[in-house]
């Protein structure tokens, strides 16, 4: 399977180093022709503003917007605040593909950064270390959107609609493969 990391901006090269440790075919995606042959797509973390203003201006914008209509994409962090409907502001472009409601910079300045053992719907038992950093949460996911992980708090951090899934963390920044399995699985799925 091939599977394209968006290389706009951000944290793409270790997203492109867990699907190889995972046999996935592993492709920097900065051009619209590139999605053509994608079975999957991540957009890494990062800023989103940025990989909104940059996309625009590579002609990305529509070209992914049609991509995730059908074809597995999962966000990390900012690629979950790009791929989500509502961010509360119009001023920055984004793909509005999941039915989400996203607050970025969830945490402030306090703890804009923060490591936390999570458990994750779908994975193992075992607790995922996930990496936060000026992570964004999710204020609102009604079905279909599946949760897969909060904070104690309750906020929401993972989440999953059909083939689309979003983590307001960064799974690439740890040596924990389960979560790029759990969505080469997808991709898998949606080949057959
Ligand atoms: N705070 C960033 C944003 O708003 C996201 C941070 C990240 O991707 N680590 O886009």
């Amino acid at each position: 399977m091939r599977i394209g990391v968006l290389a706009l901006q951000g944290a793409f090269i270790e997203h492109i180093k867990m699907l190889r440790q995972l046999d996935a075919d592993a492709v920097e995606v900065r051009l619209p022709a590139q999605l053509d042959d994608l079975d999957g797509l991540i957009i890494p973390g990062g800023e989103s503003t940025t990989i909104g203003k940059l996309a625009t201006s590579y002609g990305l914008l529509e070209p992914l917007r049609r991509f995730c209509v059908n074809r597995p994409t999962w966000g990390t962090c900012a690629g979950m605040i790009f791929l989500a409907k509502d961010i509360g502001n119009d001023e920055q472009p984004i793909l509005a593909a999941m039915d989400i409601q996203v607050n970025r910079n969830h945490f402030g300045r306090q703890i804009d950064s923060f490591e936390i053992d999570l458990r994750i719907q779908g994975l193992s038992e075992d607790p995922f270390h996930a990496v936060f950093i000026r992570a964004p949460v999710v204020t609102q996911a009604e079905a279909p959107v599946e949760i897969l992980a909060r904070l104690d708090d309750g906020a929401i951090v993972a989440v999953r609609q059909a083939h689309l899934l979003a983590t307001a963390f960064h799974p690439e920044l740890t040596s924990d493969l389960r979560l790029h399995a759990y969505f080469c699985a997808i991709v898998n799925e949606s080949m057959s």
